[in-house]
């Protein structure tokens, strides 16, 4: 369902991506890790064409990304992304945001949009939060909006960005289980975390980069339990 071939992206002078090759298959969970600066966001940003490339190619849910705007508009109605902060429409109520998308872009009425939105918060919990503003929700409970307002494009592929990074500890507990519960029901989803436990149990592959390269990946539960690189496990030692 993604397909990296060869991708390289430099930001003026500086090369942040060195040559990425990785595959996420349908309904897998793939985790990506590494340190501060490794170029994980940029990874995912190009994935969803925010980041041009300069060399190699990626193709998510049958989309091959590239410059053509109206492509980009048809990749990003397959490929949901979730971000650290979740963006919402402070005006809008949490079922407004997420009727937006489904009725401005995919032209649906306001019923089916409705239905849509009542069935997503349903699935991140929130059911009981349809007519409620964003700042009268805890934090995690804005991502999970977030999450929601993402599925009701009914995507082919998630991508996730550090989505509980600046959660509280009690709060990033409700958000992973709606990734898992995603995860489980066969959603393709690729996410950058720094939850080493979660991404163990839940990703089927874990990717680590440094600087720029996939230093190492395969399983997850044997990439964790035994690091074939030193700055592998380095990084699990300093960040679990
Ligand atoms: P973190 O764990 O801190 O989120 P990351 O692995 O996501 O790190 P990136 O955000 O992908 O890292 O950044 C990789 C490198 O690219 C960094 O050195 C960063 O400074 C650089 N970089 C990212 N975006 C830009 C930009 N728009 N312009 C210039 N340099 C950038
Ligand atoms: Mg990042």
């Amino acid at each position: 369902e993604v397909v990296v071939d060869g991708v390289h992206k430099s930001f003026g002078i500086v090369e942040v991506l060195k040559g990425i090759s990785m595959t996420v298959e349908r309904g897998e969970v793939t985790a990506l890790i590494g340190r501060s600066g490794s170029g994980k966001s940029t990874l995912l940003r190009c994935m969803n064409g925010l980041e041009s490339i300069q060399k190699g190619s990626i193709t998510i849910a049958d989309h091959a990304v590239g410059p053509d705007r109206a492509k980009l508009r048809a990749l990003r109605r397959d490929v949901g992304i979730v971000f650290q902060s979740y963006n919402l429409f402070p005006h809008l109520s949490v079922g407004d945001n997420i009727m937006l998308a489904p009725r401005i872009v995919k032209k649906l009425g306001r019923g089916e949009a409705r239905a849509i939105a009542g069935e997503v918060l349903a699935l991140v919990g929130l059911s009981d939060k349809v007519e409620s503003y964003p700042d009268e929700l805890s934090g995690g409970q804005q991502q999970r909006v977030a999450i929601a307002r993402s599925l009701a494009m009914r995507p082919r592929v998630m991508l996730f960005d550090e989505v509980t990074s600046a959660l509280d500890p009690e709060l990033t507990g409700e958000v992973l289980a709606v990734m898992e519960k995603l995860a489980r029901d066969g959603m393709t989803m690729l996410l950058v975390t720094h939850e080493m436990g979660f991404a163990r149990r839940v990703a089927s592959t874990t990717v680590f980069m440094h600087k720029g390269r996939i230093h190492e990946s395969g399983p997850s539960r044997q990439l964790f339990d035994r690091p074939q690189t030193p700055e592998m496990a380095q990084f699990i030692r300093s960040d679990v």
